[in-house]
């Protein structure tokens, strides 16, 4: 794109060339225009590039701000003093001289400050000291301010290069011209050289270097405002003062996207197992707390699952811990495949014990995703150290907010691990529903109190 806009650029200005000095229609309204175009863009190019130091703290950037800061203000101040807009004269006491110095000033001061920021590109980043940059900067906008105060309080002892008629072609044979046009030339073949035009950001001051090197060579040869000339010279400036902004916002839309995409990712995986996968404790605390307000609101059944792979330290002392790695990973992998709902989850609680939240679930449903959990991780056929030599198993103690009735999540976990602990008493490999340790302890509801575990 870049490239593109040079090229295009080039092959326009080679084709007005001839015609530079052709009048043409004299549009009162476009250098308002032009003027508060390049004051906005030049502006928000220095705010931007502010921020870069800010954020950086390469005082490259700050040395950029600058130029961008002194064309801004030089442009807004050439848009109060250009004669036929504010007043017949301009404002701020300008004499006929006065807007084209600051012309003058503008077009050898921007490429004089960027071939200047070169040098602060060996200046290592420092984000201690934000003094250096703002110095830079106020800097750069003093001067402009006193370049304009010379071109209007001073404006007797500058040498006159504009004629009434509007004609400036006094200018183009002036010193002052011979010395603008080469600061564009030395600017943009000193920049060209020096960076190589490695990253976007030279690529793009390149372009603004080589539109601001246009704009001279055109006005120059138009030798009259309202030219045919002047007006695409206009149109260069325009072009380069927004090269380097169109790539400052491309490049902060894409940085806002990848800022979201890992920020997305890394929100992803903070919630996860590193080991297996699953959901991590930290998130199951969060997300369990919340589906427990969630179901007691609602007066909807909830029921938790703890599951816990059986003889398991035994497991690691026979087959060594990388193994034991790899066989919890294969069990919550067939856990977690086990799950239907897009509501239910799985989670890793510690070590080899996992749990499973089922929203919105019954505890006859409950007790089934159980045996399912458990007839998963069977079916596995991990070879097991158990004397028995049976394979890998887990044991599951299921509790649910119907008809237990906890007072808190907590208080449901608790119930769970109740049922876990009666479930290994009774040889591991069941699923024990909590509600039947309930009713054995208070002796109250004993026909549904029969013996709901699997084996
Ligand atoms: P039980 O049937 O009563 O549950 O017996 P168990 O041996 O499984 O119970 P215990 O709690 O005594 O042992 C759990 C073992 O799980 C101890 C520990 O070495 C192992 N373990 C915990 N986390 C990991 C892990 O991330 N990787 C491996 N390889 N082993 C783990
Ligand atoms: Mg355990
Ligand atoms: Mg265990």
């Amino acid at each position: 794109m870049a490239a593109a806009a040079a090229a295009l650029s080039i092959i326009a200005a080679v084709l007005i060339w001839p015609f530079a000095k052709n009048p043409g229609p004299v549009i009162p309204a476009f250098l308002p225009i032009f003027a508060t175009w390049v004051t906005v863009t030049e502006g928000l190019t220095a705010l931007l590039l502010w921020t870069q130091y800010v954020v950086s703290g390469r005082l490259l950037f700050a040395a950029l701000s600058g130029a961008y800061a002194f064309t801004g203000v030089i442009a807004a101040i050439q848009l109060l003093v250009f004669p036929g807009i504010f007043s017949p004269t301009g404002l701020l006491g300008a004499g006929p001289q006065t807007a084209i110095w600051i012309w003058v000033f503008w077009h050898g001061g921007f490429p004089a400050l960027v071939t200047a920021s070169l040098i602060s590109r060996s200046v290592p980043s420092d984000l201690t000291h934000r003094g250096r940059g703002r110095a830079v900067v106020v800097g750069a906008v003093a001067l402009a301010i006193a370049l304009c105060v010379v071109a209007t309080v001073g404006q007797s002892h500058l040498p006159p290069i504009v004629a009434k008629s509007g004609s400036y072609a006094q200018l183009s044979s002036s010193p002052a011209a011979l010395i603008v046009e080469a600061t564009c030339l030395a600017a943009l073949g000193l920049h060209v050289s020096t960076t190589r035009l490695r990253s976007l950001m030279d690529l793009w001051l390149g372009v603004a270097l080589l539109g601001a090197l246009i704009d001279v060579t055109l006005t120059l040869s138009a030798s009259a405002r309202y030219s045919v000339g002047w007006y695409a010279a206009r149109g260069a400036s325009m072009m380069s003062s927004s090269a380097v902004l169109g790539m400052l916002i491309y490049e902060t839309t894409g940085l806002y996207r990848r800022l979201s995409e890992t920020h997305r990712r890394l929100v992803e995986t903070s919630a996860r197992d590193g080991l297996t996968g699953v959901f991590n404790r930290a998130y199951f605390d969060e997300r369990f707390a919340q589906e427990f307000s969630l179901a007691s609101a609602s007066s909807q059944p909830l029921c938790v699952l703890l599951i816990d792979v059986d003889h398991f330290k035994q497991y690691n002392d026979t087959f060594g811990h990388l193994a034991g790695d790899e066989c919890l990973k294969q069990v919550a992998g067939a856990l977690a495949s086990t799950l239907r709902r897009q509501s239910d989850f799985i989670a890793r609680y510690g070590g080899e014990e996992f749990v499973v939240v089922l929203p919105a679930c019954e505890s006859e449903a409950g007790l089934r995703v159980g045996q399912s959990l458990r007839g998963a991780v069977e079916e596995l056929a991990i070879p097991s150290a158990s004397p028995s030599g049976g394979p890998v198993t887990v044991s599951i103690g299921l509790a649910c907010t119907f008809p237990n009735q906890p007072e808190s999540a907590q208080a449901l976990l608790g119930m769970a691990d109740a049922a876990l602990y009666r479930a290994k008493s009774r040889g591991r490999n069941r699923v024990v529903d909590a509600a039947e340790i309930v009713d054995h302890k208070t002796a109250f509801r004993t026909a549904a109190g029969r013996e709901r575990f699997s084996h």
